[in-house]
C-alpha cells in the first residue's frame, strides 16, 4: 500500500456525528488538526460547543428511553458489535491511517492496534453481553428477591489521543455491550478515527443515535459533557489532572458516578536472581519506547538490584540507542514522532529538569525543535526519588533507573509515586513474587522470570487502578458491570 498516496486522498470531515449523521457544530471558532510528523496542518475543525453536547445527549437519552438498543436481547447486541469488529478490520487501513496522520503513530503499529487490539477487545466485550447475570437471594416465605443488572442509561465518554481507535473502543465496547447509549468525546488531537467508528457502528446495525461522537476541545465539549445533568455516567481516560477536574465538574453538577482511568508511572522491579538479563533489557526497552513512550502503563521506572544494575543498564542503553525515529507512513518504522508540539515540549522540559536535578543521562536523545515532533530515547541513571522525573508522568521516551539492595527498599521505591496503575516484577523466587504482588499498590502486576511475554489473555480479567491512577474497571466482564447498575427486586404476592 502506498500510504503517502492514501494520505493525500483522505477527506477530512471533523464535525459532530449525532443520530447517525454528521451535523455542523454550532461553534464558530476553529482548531487545527496537525500532523506531528511534519507539524503541518491536516485540516481545521470547529472547537465544539455545549450546544453540540446538548443535542447529542438529547438524542442519546431518547434512544435509550425508546429501548431500541437497551431493550434488545443481549445476544443481538453481541452479534451487532461482532459485526462492528469485522467492519473495523475491513476498514483497518483507513482507521490506521487516520491515527498515523493525527498522532504520528507508525502505520504498522496503527494497523496492529486496530486489528489485534481494538477489534479483538471489542469482540471480547461483545462476548460478555449475554453473560452478565444477576443473583437471587434465598427464598423467604412468599417473597422472591432478585438482583438484576440494568444499563446505566446515557454514558458520556472522554478519551485521550495516545491510542485513538483503541481508546474509543475501550469506552464504546463495554458501554454498548451493557446496553447503554453513548456520547463520546475524542481528543482534539485525534478525533477522526472515533468519527469513522461511529459511521461503522451504524453500518453494523447499531441504531442511529445510540453512539454519538462530539469532537472538540476539553474545555468546551469535555467540560459540557462532564457537567451535563442528563448524562447518567461519565467514563474518562486521560491525565490525572484532568480526571480531578472531571470529578469537580461532576460534583458541582448532577454528581454523576464516574469511571476514571488516569496517569501512571509504572515500575519494573528487577531482582538479581533473574537468569536472563537480555530478556529483561528487551522487555524494559519495549515497554518504555512502545508508542514513543506515550502509554499509560509504560514501565518508565527501572528499579534494579544493585548487583546487576551496571550489566542491565549497559544492555538497556545499547538497545535504546537503536531506536531512531522514522516517518510514520513508512511500514518499516517502529518509532515515530510524539503526538504534538506540546507533548514534545513537555518531554523536553522533563529531560532538562532531570539534568538540572542531578540525574545522569547515560543516553540523551536529540529533540527536534521544528518540522516534526521527534524525540529520541533518553535513559537517566542515579535518579533520586524526590526528582520530578521519578515522580511525575512524562509520557515520552524517557527511562529512569533507580537501584536497591533489599526487598523492602524495592517495594518502597515501587510504591514511591502517587500512581498505582501497573507493575512488573522480575524474579525466579516465587515466594518473593507473591510478596511483591501483594505489597505493590497497583491494579495489575506481571511477574516474570525470563523470556518473552506470552500473548495477552489478560483482557478477559478486570482490575482497578490504585491511588491517582483512577478507579473503576473497564476490561473483562467487570467492564460491563461498571457500565451497569444493580437493582434489587422483591417479588411478593399470593
Ligand atoms: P488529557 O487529560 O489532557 O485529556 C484527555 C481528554 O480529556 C481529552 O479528550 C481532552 O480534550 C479532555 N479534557 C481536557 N480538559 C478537560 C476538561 N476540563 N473537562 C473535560 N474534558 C477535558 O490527557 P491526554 O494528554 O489526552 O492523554 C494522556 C494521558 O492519558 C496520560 O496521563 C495517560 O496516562 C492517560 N491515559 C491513561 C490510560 C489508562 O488506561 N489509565 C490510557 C491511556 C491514556
Amino acid at each position: 500500500m502506498n500510504w503517502n498516496d492514501a494520505a493525500r486522498q483522505v477527506r477530512w470531515n471533523i464535525q459532530p456525528f449525532i443520530d447517525g449523521r454528521y451535523k455542523p457544530s454550532s461553534a464558530q471558532e476553529l482548531a487545527d488538526d496537525l500532523n506531528p510528523a511534519s507539524e503541518t496542518m491536516l485540516c481545521r475543525f470547529a472547537v465544539g460547543s455545549a450546544l453540540d453536547v446538548d443535542e447529542a445527549v438529547r438524542v442519546a437519552r431518547q434512544r435509550f428511553d425508546e429501548g431500541c438498543w437497551s431493550g434488545l436481547p443481549p445476544g443481538r447486541r453481541a452479534a451487532t458489535l461482532m459485526r462492528l469488529a469485522d467492519l473495523m478490520v475491513e476498514h483497518k487501513e483507513e482507521l490506521a491511517l487516520l491515527d498515523a496522520l493525527e498522532v504520528g503513530k507508525p502505520i504498522s503499529a496503527a494497523l496492529f492496534d486496530v486489528e489485534r487490539f481494538a477489534a479483538d477487545r471489542l469482540r471480547s466485550w461483545a462476548g460478555f453481553a449475554d453473560k452478565l447475570v444477576g443473583a437471587s437471594a434465598p427464598m423467604v416465605s412468599a417473597t422472591m428477591s432478585l438482583n438484576v443488572y440494568e444499563p446505566r442509561g446515557v454514558v458520556g465518554a472522554i478519551i485521550p489521543w495516545n491510542f485513538p481507535t483503541v481508546n474509543a473502543v475501550y469506552k464504546l465496547g463495554p458501554a454498548l455491550a451493557a446496553g447503554n447509549t453513548v456520547v463520546l468525546k475524542p481528543s482534539e488531537l485525534s478525533p477522526s478515527s472515533a468519527l469513522k467508528l461511529a459511521e461503522l457502528a451504524v453500518e453494523a446495525g447499531v441504531p442511529a443515535g445510540v453512539l454519538n461522537v462530539v469532537p472538540g476541545l476539553g474545555a468546551t465539549v469535555g467540560a459540557a459533557l462532564a457537567s451535563h445533568p442528563d448524562v447518567d455516567f461519565l467514563s474518562f481516560t486521560g491525565s490525572t489532572v484532568t480526571g480531578r477536574k472531571i470529578m469537580e465538574l461532576s460534583a458541582r453538577s448532577s454528581g454523576k458516578p464516574l469511571l476514571l482511568e488516569c496517569g501512571g508511572k509504572s515500575p519494573q522491579v528487577v531482582f538479581g536472581d533473574v537468569d536472563n538479563l537480555d530478556s529483561v533489557a528487551d522487555a524494559t526497552v519495549q515497554s518504555v519506547l512502545y508508542n514513543q513512550g506515550q502509554v499509560c502503563s509504560a514501565r518508565t521506572r527501572l528499579i534494579v538490584e544493585q548487583a546487576i544494575k551496571e550489566a542491565l543498564l549497559e544492555k538497556v542503553v545499547r538497545r535504546a540507542r537503536e531506536y531512531k525515529p522514522g516517518d510514520p507512513l513508512d511500514e518499516a518504522t517502529t518509532f515515530g514522532p510524539l503526538a504534538s508540539p506540546a507533548q514534545r515540549n513537555r518531554v523536553k522540559g522533563y529531560i532538562e529538569q532531570g539534568l538540572k536535578d542531578g540525574a545522569r543521562a547515560v543516553l540523551q536523545g536529540k529533540v527536534q525543535e521544528t518540522g516534526g515532533c521527534y524525540v529520541e530515547p533518553t535513559v537517566f541513571d542515579r535518579v533520586g526519588s524526590h526528582m520530578s522525573i521519578a515522580r511525575e508522568e512524562i509520557f515520552g521516551p524517557v527511562l529512569c533507573v533507580q537501584q536497591f539492595k533489599t526487598e523492602s527498599e524495592a517495594i518502597a521505591l515501587a510504591n514511591g509515586t502517587e500512581y498505582g496503575l501497573e507493575a512488573t516484577v522480575w524474579t525466579r523466587d516465587m515466594g518473593r513474587a507473591r510478596r511483591l504482588a501483594h505489597a505493590i499498590r497497583a491494579g495489575e502486576i506481571a511477574i516474570r522470570t525470563s523470556g518473552a511475554e506470552g500473548p495477552a489473555s489478560g483482557c478477559l480479567l478486570s482490575y482497578e487502578p490504585r491511588k491517582a491512577s483512577g478507579f473503576g474497571s473497564e476490561l473483562g466482564i467487570g467492564g460491563l458491570e461498571s457500565y451497569s447498575c444493580l437493582k434489587a427486586v422483591h417479588l411478593s404476592g399470593a
